[in-house]
């Protein structure tokens, strides 16, 4: 979560974090989570970028730190929030009532071009 709080928070980018679709796929593939490291210079990295958090995005400046992080609050509660499933896009199909049943169709003679669109799900 950022730091910054309020209804334009997530616009602030200064203190902006990994959003946490972005963490779940960290957590699930080494390589996704080293191309984001790989982003950042180690030099530029609070402790040269040995001490990340996962699950917050976040370096630290020493393993005191990263243990201190780990006991508290807040990255209890991210981790609580990344046990729920990423937001997707079917998700937001389903509850809009949006769903993949073409119906049945009337002339299928001719819809014969389009008959090769179905099942593409
Ligand atoms: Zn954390």
């Amino acid at each position: 979560m950022p730091a910054i709080r309020g209804p334009k928070s997530k616009s602030k980018t200064r203190r902006h974090t990994r959003d946490l679709d972005q963490v779940h796929a960290d957590v699930a593939s080494k390589e996704h989570l080293q191309k984001y490291k790989d982003l950042h210079a180690h030099e530029d990295l609070p402790g040269f970028g040995d001490f990340y958090c996962t699950e917050c995005a976040k370096w630290f400046e020493s393993q005191t730190n990263l243990d201190k992080h780990a006991k508290g609050k807040p990255h209890k509660r991210r981790v609580r929030d990344l046990k729920e499933e990423p937001y997707s896009q079917k998700e937001a199909e389903a509850a809009a009532g949006l769903t993949t049943d073409n119906g049945k169709r009337l002339n299928e003679e001719d819809m014969v071009d389009a008959s090769e669109d179905e099942d593409v799900r």
